[in-house]
């Protein structure tokens, strides 16, 4: 559609070229760069890819195995809440002083790092909670390897928790679970373990795979020992980067001070970053003048899976941004500005999730083998009968997918998952709350509405046989 606009052509001759080459196109499908190429040269038009050139100025190279070393673990906390996330977080941070360090952790920059007694290290996000984790995705970014979700013993299994553990498997992330609260005399680790069994989710005290273990967030008792789990499962990732290159990551938190001007928390995920490194930060460049780390030391260079508060960047970067750094300070420049000019031309989001008025088209285009849903309902009966119908309508084709779902209404952690997983929302007699309706505009997330099981049933059958009549 945008291109028969650009070369005042009509949609009917662009789809009919690509048909004449095979391809089979709507109205608002993206066209690869070389299908591209190809149908404007059929109109007498030449494509020029503005961005991809500058960006080409980025450094992409493939890391030697010989030149990677192993890196600590990112870890997130997660949880429902009041099961003592920012307990856990701020516990960690008192007790974990680096010996013959200058002092504890006295700055919040939204991550910091702790080494334990073994001399291993472990990178925190300072930010719990699945909605920062999955907010973050949605914007391309990966940077947990390690999900913490803490449950507190002295409670139950809470909608929360749930979500939590649907946002980490969605992400593909491993889970240590922190069974909290255990100083509480009415504590019952054992009911959580059984209803995370019930969950099929079995911890290792149950004969399972996953690794849990008890803990108090207040008196600290068994912290230590999750941390070491936590090591344990991260040996199992084989996280390494290589510190001799470029420094690239991901921007976690930025904010204008009045003394200091923009100052932004990066993690350096794979490089070394060094004072004087040119960045470049989402729409955003500069010189690096400072870095100070959580400790409120001025430091000079630091590598990979560290985070690092910076000074010099000519705008606040967002939450999720990745970062590189250039060899050339102008070239930085001007990806940045190209990159801001972009945005505000591509006022409309280019990245379009699935709607359950295409599957049905790309399942026939034969590029769809996965449709994500995330159910939520009113009562635990219909999201259950709801969910077994769902999964029954899988096909050899298609596999319908449960990535989440729970009582409750549609709420904007939901639409997140939806826009990191590119899944659509059903929701069976709840409608979406508070922000959600709004953030799922933005994210272009497809939310349907039903109040008869009968018609959710076959609204998704029939978009999956690409008979769904589009919605009014
Ligand atoms: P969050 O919402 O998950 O971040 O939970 P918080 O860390 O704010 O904790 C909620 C409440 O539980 C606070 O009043 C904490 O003091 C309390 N709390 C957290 N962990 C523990 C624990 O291990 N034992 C006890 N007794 N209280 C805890």
């Amino acid at each position: 559609n945008e291109l028969a606009t650009m070369m005042e052509v009509s949609t009917t001759d662009i789809i009919s070229a690509c048909m004449s080459l095979g391809i089979m196109v709507t109205l608002n499908q993206r066209l690869d760069a070389e299908t591209l190429s190809i149908v404007t040269d059929e109109f007498g038009y030449e494509v020029e890819f503005v961005t991809a050139e500058l960006e080409e100025a980025i450094e992409e190279v493939e890391d030697k195995e010989e030149d990677l070393v192993i890196r600590a673990p990112i870890v997130t906390v997660m949880g429902h809440v009041d099961h003592g996330k920012t307990s856990l977080l701020d516990y960690i941070r008192k007790e974990n002083v680096i010996a013959g360090e200058s002092g504890g952790i006295t700055q919040h920059i939204g991550a910091y790092g702790v080494t334990l007694e073994s001399g291993q290290k472990i990178t925190f996000l300072d930010t719990p909670g699945h909605e920062a984790f999955t907010a973050m995705r949605a914007r391309g970014a990966q940077v947990t390897d390690l999900a913490i979700i803490v449950i507190a013993a002295d409670d139950d299994i809470m909608p929360q928790t749930k979500e939590a553990i649907s946002h980490a498997q969605a992400a593909g992330v491993p889970i240590v679970f922190a069974i909290n609260k255990i100083d509480r005399p009415t504590a019952n680790p054992d009911k959580i373990k059984e209803g995370l069994a019930g969950m099929n989710l079995l911890v290792e005290d149950w004969g399972g795979k996953i690794q849990s273990h008890d803990i108090s967030a207040k008196t600290g008792q068994g912290v230590n020992e999750l941390l070491e789990k936590v090591l344990l499962e991260a040996e199992l990732l084989e996280l390494k980067a290589n510190p001799d290159r470029l420094a690239s990551g991901t921007v976690v938190e930025a904010f204008l001070d009045k003394g200091r001007g923009y100052v932004s928390t990066i993690l350096v995920q794979t490089g070394t970053l060094s004072i004087g490194d040119y960045l470049l930060a989402g729409t955003t460049s500069g010189k690096v003048k400072a870095m100070q780390d959580e400790r409120g030391n001025n430091v000079k260079q630091v590598g990979p899976a560290t985070p690092i508060s910076v000074l010099g960047l000519d705008g606040a970067p967002q939450a999720g941004d990745k970062f590189n750094v250039l060899e050339d300070e102008r070239e930085a420049k001007q990806i940045a500005g190209k990159r801001a000019q972009l945005q505000r031309e591509q006022s409309v989001r280019t990245q379009r999730h699935i709607t359950l008025d295409e599957i049905g088209r790309r399942i026939a285009l034969g590029d769809f083998q996965e449709l994500n849903i995330i159910l939520k309902g009113d009562v635990d009966g219909s999201v259950e009968a709801l969910t077994d119908s769902f999964q029954k309508l899988s096909t050899d084709e298609i596999q319908v997918n449960i990535i989440h779902k729970g009582v409750g209404a549609i709420t904007e952690s939901d639409v997140l998952l939806a826009s990191a997983s590119d899944a659509i929302i059903i929701g069976f007699n709840v409608r979406p709350m508070g922000n959600a309706r709004a953030v799922a505009d933005k994210e272009e997330i497809d939310i349907r509405t039903y109040s008869i099981i009968y018609d959710a049933i076959n609204d998704l059958k029939d978009a999956m046989e690409g008979m769904l009549s589009p919605e009014m």
